[in-house]
């Protein structure tokens, strides 16, 4: 018998699980004897227009270069966000995706002995990085499937150092509104660093969203992580970024690893920064698909959580493994949420229309089947 290995890790690292990415389009192909053709995935929340002709464009400029390092420093891509945002470069971090950003802020500020605070059913990232490096994470039951700040900020105590706050949240879609997150903040005391994860903002459409952008000046706390990875449509290059006081990004400088974003990313990154059709026309199909799947939903009889982000969680009243396991036969790749706490539900990326619609004609075989 070897070393027992796993009881040599950090504690908190003994208690994770590992992180279960949507099912991948070749793994259900060769499990199922489909063509890859045939099938689709609505599973990782990726923006199903494909990547922006801008950044493709960037990209194949890029190529030649692939001998050197990248831009360490990133320059280029800080210039096109301070251009677009307003922010001062030395308030940018860039992440090998917003992951990356949630790992550095972990990893710069968290300890055994410190205390991170994060809600029930948000994204699976915050426990991980937050065990990872051996700090405790406090989780906040949730109100109506969404983020109770009151409770939140009332979990904080001494030892909390972090809280990561999602919005919208990623499996729920839900969101908290500007007056409610303005009363957390203030609850909050300046020493407690709070991340407000932006990956699903650029598909918000309603005029009085908060928006972490407006209260950066103004809460010194605050850091706004955002991500390519998908209104840009750029999930595979792992690109993401932040915005925070300076002297937190100079604190997360210091941990990061010399070249965490790659050249082929930031090109792509600043392409589609400019790329504002793709971004107007990422949002529309966005809005189009979402109606279009609360449509089936309605006509289906099945409830859903409303949503803000690229997908929705649709409520079967039951069970949803088997549910997600006909719907894999029908070649059509979801997401179970039931790792999130969320059994009954089955999160549904956004597609174009076609796929939207062939999801909806699997589902209702699948639960007719039953
Ligand atoms: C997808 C997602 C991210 C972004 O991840 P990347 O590392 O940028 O690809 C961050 N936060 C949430 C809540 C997400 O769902």
């Amino acid at each position: 018998m070897s070393c027992d290995f796993l009881s040599l890790a950090l504690p908190g690292v003994q208690e994770l699980s590992p992180y279960v990415p949507g099912k991948p389009v070749e793994e259900l192909a060769r499990e199922f004897g489909l063509e890859p053709a045939d099938i689709i995935k609505l599973a990782s929340n990726e923006n199903p227009l494909g990547p922006a002709p801008m950044a493709l464009k960037a990209i194949q400029e890029a190529l030649p270069e692939l001998t050197r390092y990248p831009d360490g420093n990133g320059f280029a891509l800080k210039q096109a966000l301070s251009r677009r945002f307003g922010f001062d470069l030395p308030m940018i971090t860039l992440g090998n995706g917003s992951n990356d950003i949630l790992e550095l802020l972990a990893r710069a500020f968290l300890a055994p002995g410190t205390e991170v605070v994060f809600s029930q059913h948000a994204f699976a990232v915050y426990p991980i990085v937050t065990q990872a490096v051996g700090a405790t994470a406090i989780e906040v039951p949730a109100r109506e499937w969404g983020h109770d700040l009151e409770a939140m900020a009332a979990a904080i105590t001494p030892a909390t150092r972090l809280v990561f706050i999602a919005n919208p949240n990623n499996p729920t879609g839900t969101w908290i509104e500007r007056a409610e997150f303005e009363a957390f903040m203030a609850a909050v005391p300046e020493r407690v660093l709070v991340v407000l994860d932006e990956a699903y903002t650029e598909y918000v459409n309603v005029a009085d969203a908060l928006n972490g952008f407006d209260f950066i000046g103004r809460y010194p706390n605050l850091i706004v992580s955002r991500t390519f990875s998908k209104a840009y449509g750029l999930a595979a290059l792992r690109v993401g970024y932040a915005i925070s006081d300076p002297q937190i990004a100079d604190v997360l400088n210091r941990v990061r690893q010399p070249f965490n974003v790659n050249s082929l990313a930031l090109a792509a990154a600043v392409a589609s920064l400019e790329d504002t059709t793709y971004l107007a026309e990422s949002r529309r199909a966005n809005r189009e698909g979402m109606a279009q799947l609360e449509q089936g939903f309605r006509e289906l009889g099945l409830a859903w959580i409303a949503s803000r982000g690229n997908f929705i969680a649709v409520d079967l009243g039951r069970e949803a493994a088997p549910v997600y396991q006909g719907l894999l036969r029908e070649g059509v790749i979801v997401r179970p949420i039931a790792g999130y706490g969320m059994p009954n539900h089955l999160r549904v990326s956004i597609g174009l229309p076609q796929e939207n619609k062939r999801f909806l004609e699997a589902l209702a075989r699948v639960l007719q089947g039953e």
